[in-house]
């Protein structure tokens, strides 16, 4: 009898924490991935793709010792063959600084980049709060201005809106800079020890090496005493508090809501200035969607040479959950912007040609086409039209090749239909998406 007929045969199971991503859940994964990257897009962010696997070091540098991540939360190992200290990425940032360093990318000015992928974090596994999940993040290096800081919160605004998300609530509070957060610290440290005994264990311990770290407890006991301790906003000198308003100025105009939490500090080590975080009611104690702000002592520690950033990560599965708990999943995701209906013959020819300008001006455009060689009727062809999503159905049939004309169809408002001459078709289209887009 082979070894394994003696053995009783048991199933074997993932690691806990660490999902399978089902083909039920992919077309909804992709559509969440596809609009991040096209946003990214949009704003000029190129993609970066680091390994999961960096030197220990890497994120005990770029992270800080002091915080959740480094103390507890990261799968570390030795190379069995060379005995280095390896972990699994536990996030984004300190894996692109290290990789923006080690290949000179700044050597040309500042850079836009966007990554997604997996991490790896040792937590407790619940709803929203996996041991494996998936970040997308982009991070902008070597800007300095609270323009950056308005931009990249724009994105995730455009993100929100592109995905139908509703209801998410931004924070931002100011950090200030290394000599703000001092005198900060001596305040917090005495406030601190005056109510020692109304402190948890990470908090005693942090106490002396991170108090800043306190403010950032899950610990219900602890939210009363956290809430009233000094807050650092009140210890901003006059550049950091400029930088502070102009980001909220440039928010308002661009009809961004936000709440100043002078308590919201971030858990990562290497924060300064603006921090902010996307938060939602709908997903129980896992209501951070995404977090991030600037970071500008971070590249010179990592040992390149010092440069101004900022940057957000936002978790996918967070997002996913979120889309399903609003039903926005359902939302049939459109494939195209516009979608040529035809006669054939002359009439397809033109429609190719039409259909080729508005793809050059970046729309996505179905030109209808049937299985058979006859073509469909202009009923058949509408209703796939209106299945494919688009917005806009561009009719161009026999007359309208005698006049030169095409007719546009809004499908999704107001159902209308309006004659154009042919060549203000392309800029007809435009007025239209962007105006779409805007309302
Ligand atoms: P939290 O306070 O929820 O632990 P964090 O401050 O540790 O979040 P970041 O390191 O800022 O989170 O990561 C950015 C985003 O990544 C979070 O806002 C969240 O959406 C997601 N994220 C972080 N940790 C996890 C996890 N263990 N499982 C799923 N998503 C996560
Ligand atoms: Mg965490």
């Amino acid at each position: 009898m082979s070894s394994i007929e003696n053995q009783k045969i048991t199933k074997l199971s993932g690691v806990k924490g660490m999902n399978d991503l089902l083909p039920v859940d992919a077309k909804l994964w992709d559509h969440v991935e596809k609009m991040a990257m096209g946003v990214a897009r949009s704003y000029g962010y190129q993609l970066i793709r680091t390994p999961i696997v960096e030197h220990t070091a890497v994120f005990q540098r770029g992270i800080g010792e002091v915080t959740d991540i480094v103390e507890k939360e990261m799968y570390s190992f030795e190379d069995r063959l060379n005995g280095e200290q390896l972990t699994l990425r536990p996030e984004g940032t300190a894996a692109v600084v290290r990789a923006v360093i080690e290949n000179n990318l700044l050597y040309d000015g500042p850079k836009r980049l966007c990554y997604i992928g997996p991490m790896f974090r040792h937590e407790r596994p619940q709803r929203g709060r996996y041991r494996q999940f998936h970040q997308f993040g982009i991070e902008a290096l070597g800007f300095a201005g609270p323009d950056v800081d308005a931009e990249i919160i724009l994105m995730c605004q455009r993100l929100w809106d592109d995905l139908g998300l509703i209801g998410l609530q931004l924070e931002i509070n100011s950090l200030g800079d290394m000599s703000e957060r001092s005198a900060h610290r001596k305040a917090l440290v005495e406030y601190f020890e005056k109510h020692q005994e109304l402190l948890d264990e990470d908090s005693k311990r942090r106490l002396l090496s991170n108090p800043l770290r306190i403010l950032d407890t899950k610990n219900p006991q602890m939210q009363s005493l956290v809430e009233k301790a000094p807050q650092l906003i009140s210890y901003l000198g006059p550049a950091s508090l400029e930088h502070f308003e102009t980001l909220q100025t440039l928010l308002k105009a661009n009809n961004v809501h936000f709440k100043i939490n002078p308590r919201l500090v971030r858990g990562l080590d290497y924060y300064n200035s603006t921090v902010f975080e996307w938060i939602t009611s709908q997903l129980g104690a896992q209501g951070t969607v995404a977090g991030g702000g600037r970071y500008d002592p971070l590249i010179e520690r990592m040992g390149g040479k010092s440069a101004p950033a900022c940057g957000w990560a936002m978790g996918i599965e967070r997002i996913v959950e979120l889309m399903k708990e609003q039903k926005v999943e359902e939302m049939q995701s459109n494939q195209c912007d516009v979608y040529f209906l035809h006669a054939g013959a002359h009439s397809l020819q033109i429609a190719l040609v039409q259909a080729e300008r508005l793809r050059s001006a970046g729309m996505d455009v179905i030109l209808h086409a049937s299985a058979e060689s006859q073509v469909s009727s202009f009923k058949s062809q509408i209703k796939k039209a209106d299945a494919s999503g688009a917005l806009y159905a561009v009719i161009i049939g026999e007359d309208e090749v005698l006049q030169q004309r095409a007719q546009i169809k809004d499908l999704r408002r107001s159902g209308e239909q309006q004659a154009v001459r042919l060549e203000d078709l392309l800029d007809e289209m435009i007025n239209r998406l962007v105006s779409h887009s805007e309302n």
